[in-house]
């Protein structure tokens, strides 16, 4: 069909593009329809020629001439911004513009990754949640960032500007962008710190346990969503990413674990409301955080669970295995 509608007077504008990526965007339909028909994604939006952001992407032939230039099928040398080297060999190239309006040349490359040991001389358990992003097993805590409430003030004013501007209007175009350009500070800001955070904890840990989140985010549907559960879910993204990379191990902890409500050094169970921070044992005395004691239960079931998992201890998977997931 392809052929066909590059003859077409209509979309004959088909034919000003280099064909690998209009196959690739066929072949990308594809996936979006297929994602589809097996239920793991909406139903694919249409893309038109004349909305931006405009992205395209090229299976090869894209290359880095120098620190400034690359080279594109078709379109020639451009000029460029290369913010980093290429390692390994680049396997595909999109080219994206972004709501600001600026265009961006992505590289996916393949890599061989050394191997490493994998060692459990350092578990850590996190517990993670809103008031304290993440609590440590050893009692650290990190608040959540606050990038959006940093920069609302300044969202507002734009967006104001935005309303105010005459429709069609170059101001409303300039406000637009405006508007657009802090949306994208504050995102950048949030992957920046999301990255850094997750990679200290595969830089100072080897085992790293963390709660099961898909089924933790349900149980907490009614409460605030300041930072935001997508938050959460691209910190335990970044988490397995990084571990994937140093050859670190990531224990996902299964929900039926009580966490929260056992007393680490004693096992019992107290019943707790999420008002209580903090708490008493009424068996042993102890008194304890409550995002502290969680973080300590699940580092210890998440080692459990890795033992489990050896062929050494087999016999050890008999008392109330969780279905906790190791990635
Ligand atoms: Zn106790």
């Amino acid at each position: 069909m392809l052929v066909d509608l590059k003859r077409q007077p209509k979309t004959a504008f088909l034919r000003d593009c280099h064909s690998q990526p209009l196959q690739q965007a066929l072949m990308d339909l594809e996936t979006a329809f297929s994602n589809f028909f097996a239920k793991r994604a909406k139903y694919p939006r249409f893309k038109s020629r004349k909305v931006t952001p405009h992205s395209l992407r090229f299976p090869q032939g894209v290359t880095v001439i120098n620190d400034r230039t690359i080279s594109v099928p078709k379109i020639g040398l451009m000029q460029a911004v290369i913010h980093r080297p290429l390692q390994g060999i680049a396997k595909s190239a999109t080219i994206k513009q972004d709501a600001t309006g600026t265009w961006w040349v992505v590289f996916v490359c393949h890599i061989d990754r050394p191997d490493t040991l994998l060692t459990v001389d350092q578990p850590v358990g996190i517990d993670v949640g809103l008031e304290s992003f993440t609590t440590l097993s050893t009692g650290e805590k990190t608040a959540p960032p606050k990038f959006y409430r940093r920069s609302q003030k300044k969202l507002a004013r734009a967006q104001r500007k935005l309303s105010r501007a005459q429709k069609g209007s170059k101001n409303r175009l300039k406000a637009r962008k405006r508007v657009a350009k802090i949306h994208q500070k504050i995102s950048n800001q949030r992957a920046d710190w999301l990255h850094k955070h997750a990679l200290g904890m595969v830089q100072r840990f080897d085992v790293v346990c963390i709660e099961d989140l898909t089924i933790k985010g349900l149980a907490r549907t009614k409460l605030a969503k300041s930072f935001s559960d997508a938050a959460l879910s691209t910190f335990m993204q970044r988490l397995q990413e990084k571990a994937e990379w140093h050859g670190r191990r990531v224990m996902k902890v299964g929900r039926f674990y009580a966490s929260s409500k056992t007393c680490h050094s004693c096992q019992t169970k107290t019943a707790l409301t999420l008002a209580d921070r903090i708490w008493t044992c009424h068996t042993c005395g102890t008194t304890h955080d409550c995002d502290v004691n969680a973080a300590i239960n699940i580092v210890h079931e998440g080692i459990r669970l890795l033992a489990v998992g050896t062929t050494e201890s087999q016999n050890a998977a008999g008392d109330g295995v969780n279905p906790a997931k190791c990635w």
